[in-house]
């Protein structure tokens, strides 16, 4: 079973789908499981959404990584 940091860490390729069938069931099952992570998720796909709908296909390094520090500290300040 995934930890809600292993799911960060995959976060991004999940929604590039980029991961293997076998690693997405992972996650989809962590996101099943995990409210808080499945509300990261979908925000995060949002996200995403709103840049590459501006037709920035790659998300600048900045946003990347405030994005990044954001979900981790709503994840430091909850337990799942
Ligand atoms: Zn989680």
């Amino acid at each position: 079973m995934l930890t809600c940091k292993d799911f960060l860490a995959e976060l991004s390729d999940f929604l590039d789908e980029s991961l293997s069938p076998e690693e997405r069931r992972e996650l989809e099952n962590h996101i099943n499981a995990c409210p808080n992570c499945w509300v990261l998720a979908d925000t995060t796909r949002r996200t995403v959404q709103i840049y590459k709908e501006a037709e920035l296909y790659e998300l600048p390094e900045e946003v990347r990584n405030r994005l990044a520090q954001a979900l981790e500290k709503k994840m430091a300040s909850k337990k799942c």
